[in-house]
Protein backbone atom coordinates (compact mmCIF):
# COMPACT_ATOMS: atom_id res chain seq x y z
CA UNK A 1 0.00 0.00 0.00
CA UNK A 2 1.20 3.30 -0.94
CA UNK A 3 1.15 5.94 1.40
CA UNK A 4 -0.82 9.45 -0.52
CA UNK A 5 -0.81 12.65 0.95
CA UNK A 6 -4.04 15.15 0.60
CA UNK A 7 -2.79 16.89 -2.73
CA UNK A 8 -2.30 12.79 -4.27
CA UNK A 9 1.32 12.95 -3.88
CA UNK A 10 3.02 9.52 -3.71
CA UNK A 11 5.21 9.72 -0.36
CA UNK A 12 7.45 6.59 -1.30
CA UNK A 13 11.44 6.75 -1.46
CA UNK A 14 11.09 5.24 -4.81
CA UNK A 15 8.37 7.98 -6.30
CA UNK A 16 10.27 11.45 -6.88
CA UNK A 17 8.11 14.23 -6.82
CA UNK A 18 8.07 15.96 -10.45
CA UNK A 19 4.71 17.00 -10.29
CA UNK A 20 4.14 20.22 -12.98
CA UNK A 21 -0.05 21.35 -12.67
CA UNK A 22 0.44 22.13 -16.42
CA UNK A 23 -0.81 18.67 -17.05
CA UNK A 24 -3.08 18.24 -14.49
CA UNK A 25 -7.09 18.93 -16.15
CA UNK A 26 -9.29 19.11 -13.01
CA UNK A 27 -10.29 16.47 -10.25
CA UNK A 28 -10.23 12.36 -10.58
CA UNK A 29 -12.50 11.13 -7.82
CA UNK A 30 -12.32 7.46 -9.18
CA UNK A 31 -9.45 5.44 -10.68
CA UNK A 32 -10.82 2.66 -12.88
CA UNK A 33 -7.35 1.48 -14.85
CA UNK A 34 -3.94 2.15 -15.81
CA UNK A 35 -2.38 2.61 -18.63
CA UNK A 36 0.63 2.23 -19.98
CA UNK A 37 2.90 4.62 -22.53
CA UNK A 38 5.81 5.03 -24.27
CA UNK A 39 7.26 9.20 -24.23
CA UNK A 40 8.61 8.81 -28.03
CA UNK A 41 11.47 10.89 -26.66
CA UNK A 42 14.90 9.18 -25.53
CA UNK A 43 15.43 11.05 -22.49
CA UNK A 44 13.20 11.43 -19.21
CA UNK A 45 14.56 15.31 -18.97
CA UNK A 46 12.94 15.99 -22.39
CA UNK A 47 9.56 14.57 -21.36
CA UNK A 48 9.81 16.31 -17.87
CA UNK A 49 10.60 19.62 -19.24
CA UNK A 50 8.19 19.34 -21.79
CA UNK A 51 5.51 18.99 -18.82
CA UNK A 52 6.87 23.12 -17.76
CA UNK A 53 5.14 24.08 -21.04
CA UNK A 54 1.95 25.92 -20.06
CA UNK A 55 -0.39 23.76 -22.90
CA UNK A 56 1.66 20.73 -21.76
CA UNK A 57 -0.42 17.28 -21.60
CA UNK A 58 1.14 14.09 -20.67
CA UNK A 59 0.70 11.26 -17.40
CA UNK A 60 0.98 10.43 -13.70
CA UNK A 61 4.39 8.61 -13.82
CA UNK A 62 7.33 8.74 -16.01
CA UNK A 63 9.90 5.84 -15.56
CA UNK A 64 13.32 6.81 -16.97
CA UNK A 65 15.42 4.15 -18.61
CA UNK A 66 17.54 3.43 -15.50
CA UNK A 67 14.41 2.56 -13.61
CA UNK A 68 14.11 5.74 -12.08
CA UNK A 69 10.21 6.61 -11.16
CA UNK A 70 9.12 10.24 -11.11
CA UNK A 71 5.54 11.23 -10.26
CA UNK A 72 4.41 13.80 -12.66
CA UNK A 73 0.35 14.29 -11.49
CA UNK A 74 -1.33 14.23 -8.65
CA UNK A 75 -3.21 10.63 -9.20
CA UNK A 76 -6.22 12.35 -7.94
CA UNK A 77 -6.37 14.87 -11.20
CA UNK A 78 -7.24 13.83 -14.51
CA UNK A 79 -4.23 14.23 -17.26
CA UNK A 80 -5.18 14.09 -20.73
CA UNK A 81 -2.99 10.82 -21.53
CA UNK A 82 -5.42 8.41 -23.41
CA UNK A 83 -7.44 10.10 -26.33
CA UNK A 84 -10.67 8.58 -27.60
CA UNK A 85 -11.74 5.43 -26.50
CA UNK A 86 -11.69 1.94 -29.25
CA UNK A 87 -15.03 0.33 -28.46
CA UNK A 88 -14.70 -2.23 -25.65
CA UNK A 89 -17.51 -4.80 -26.31
CA UNK A 90 -16.10 -5.00 -30.47
CA UNK A 91 -12.63 -5.49 -29.64
CA UNK A 92 -13.80 -8.74 -26.29
CA UNK A 93 -16.67 -9.94 -29.25
CA UNK A 94 -19.20 -8.95 -26.89
CA UNK A 95 -21.82 -6.64 -28.49
CA UNK A 96 -25.23 -6.85 -28.20
CA UNK A 97 -26.33 -6.78 -32.18
CA UNK A 98 -27.31 -3.57 -32.19
CA UNK A 99 -24.00 -1.81 -30.38
CA UNK A 100 -22.62 -4.87 -33.51
CA UNK A 101 -23.82 -2.84 -36.04
CA UNK A 102 -23.30 0.55 -35.18
CA UNK A 103 -19.58 0.07 -33.60
CA UNK A 104 -17.89 -1.68 -37.00
CA UNK A 105 -18.16 1.31 -38.45
CA UNK A 106 -15.43 3.33 -38.45
CA UNK A 107 -16.28 6.46 -36.61
CA UNK A 108 -13.72 7.51 -34.02
CA UNK A 109 -15.74 10.21 -32.67
CA UNK A 110 -19.00 8.81 -32.21
CA UNK A 111 -16.96 5.97 -30.80
CA UNK A 112 -15.44 7.76 -28.42
CA UNK A 113 -18.78 9.27 -27.65
CA UNK A 114 -20.77 6.08 -27.42
CA UNK A 115 -18.46 4.44 -24.88
CA UNK A 116 -18.17 7.41 -22.49
CA UNK A 117 -22.07 7.00 -21.82
CA UNK A 118 -20.95 3.50 -20.42
CA UNK A 119 -18.93 2.53 -17.23
CA UNK A 120 -15.66 0.84 -16.70
CA UNK A 121 -15.53 -2.53 -17.36
CA UNK A 122 -18.04 -2.37 -20.15
CA UNK A 123 -15.83 0.50 -21.61
CA UNK A 124 -12.17 0.94 -21.47
CA UNK A 125 -10.48 3.44 -18.82
CA UNK A 126 -10.35 6.82 -20.14
CA UNK A 127 -8.86 10.43 -19.47
CA UNK A 128 -11.39 10.32 -16.67
CA UNK A 129 -10.61 8.01 -14.41
CA UNK A 130 -7.23 6.45 -15.00
CA UNK A 131 -3.71 6.59 -14.22
CA UNK A 132 -0.80 7.15 -17.04
CA UNK A 133 2.16 5.51 -16.61
CA UNK A 134 4.99 6.55 -19.21
CA UNK A 135 8.06 4.82 -19.72
CA UNK A 136 11.06 7.02 -21.72
CA UNK A 137 11.20 5.46 -25.66
CA UNK A 138 11.55 6.73 -28.42
CA UNK A 139 9.79 5.47 -31.74
CA UNK A 140 11.82 4.48 -34.73
CA UNK A 141 11.00 4.70 -38.78
CA UNK A 142 11.34 1.48 -39.88
CA UNK A 143 12.41 0.94 -43.86
CA UNK A 144 8.67 0.92 -45.39
CA UNK A 145 7.93 4.04 -45.32
CA UNK A 146 4.24 3.54 -45.16
CA UNK A 147 4.50 1.13 -41.90
CA UNK A 148 4.18 2.99 -38.11
CA UNK A 149 7.64 3.78 -37.07
CA UNK A 150 8.28 0.92 -33.45
CA UNK A 151 9.18 1.66 -30.06
CA UNK A 152 12.79 1.14 -28.72
CA UNK A 153 12.02 -2.07 -26.03
CA UNK A 154 11.76 -0.93 -22.63
CA UNK A 155 14.36 -2.00 -20.70
CA UNK A 156 14.80 -4.71 -17.66
CA UNK A 157 15.20 -1.33 -14.96
CA UNK A 158 11.64 -0.22 -16.36
CA UNK A 159 9.97 -2.77 -15.79
CA UNK A 160 11.14 -4.33 -12.80
CA UNK A 161 9.79 -0.64 -11.91
CA UNK A 162 6.86 -0.34 -13.49
CA UNK A 163 6.21 -4.05 -12.35
CA UNK A 164 6.27 -2.37 -8.73
CA UNK A 165 4.28 0.92 -9.27
CA UNK A 166 1.30 -0.93 -11.56
CA UNK A 167 1.19 -3.33 -7.63
CA UNK A 168 1.27 -0.39 -5.48
CA UNK A 169 -1.62 1.70 -7.19
CA UNK A 170 -3.56 -1.29 -8.14
CA UNK A 171 -3.23 -2.46 -3.88
CA UNK A 172 -4.17 0.99 -2.89
CA UNK A 173 -6.53 2.23 -5.47
CA UNK A 174 -8.18 -1.03 -5.60
CA UNK A 175 -7.87 -1.11 -9.39
CA UNK A 176 -8.01 -4.96 -10.99
CA UNK A 177 -5.27 -6.43 -12.88
CA UNK A 178 -7.84 -6.59 -15.97
CA UNK A 179 -8.44 -2.61 -16.18
CA UNK A 180 -4.48 -2.15 -17.16
CA UNK A 181 -3.62 -1.66 -20.64
CA UNK A 182 -1.13 -1.19 -22.92
CA UNK A 183 -2.46 2.57 -24.91
CA UNK A 184 -2.90 1.12 -28.56
CA UNK A 185 -5.03 -1.05 -26.73
CA UNK A 186 -7.77 1.08 -25.59
CA UNK A 187 -7.16 3.76 -28.57
CA UNK A 188 -5.53 4.38 -31.58
CA UNK A 189 -1.92 4.29 -31.28
CA UNK A 190 1.21 3.32 -32.86
CA UNK A 191 0.79 -0.47 -32.33
CA UNK A 192 4.02 -1.07 -30.85
CA UNK A 193 3.54 1.62 -28.08
CA UNK A 194 4.80 -0.34 -24.71
CA UNK A 195 4.76 -3.51 -26.41
CA UNK A 196 7.59 -4.83 -24.50
CA UNK A 197 6.36 -3.18 -21.01
CA UNK A 198 5.32 -5.88 -18.89
CA UNK A 199 3.66 -5.51 -15.18
ZN1 LIG B 1 0.52 6.68 -25.10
Amino acid sequence: MLEIDKMGKVLHPMVKDSISSHIEQGAMPVVKGIIVHQTDSSTASGTLSSYANPNANGAHFLIDKDGTIYQTASVFKKTYHVGRLRSRCLAEMTCEPAELKIAQKWDVAGTHKREMKKAVPERYPSNSDSIGIELVGKAYPVADKKAPPVFEAATPEQNSALKWLVRELRETLSVPLTEVYRHPVVSYKTPSEAESASW
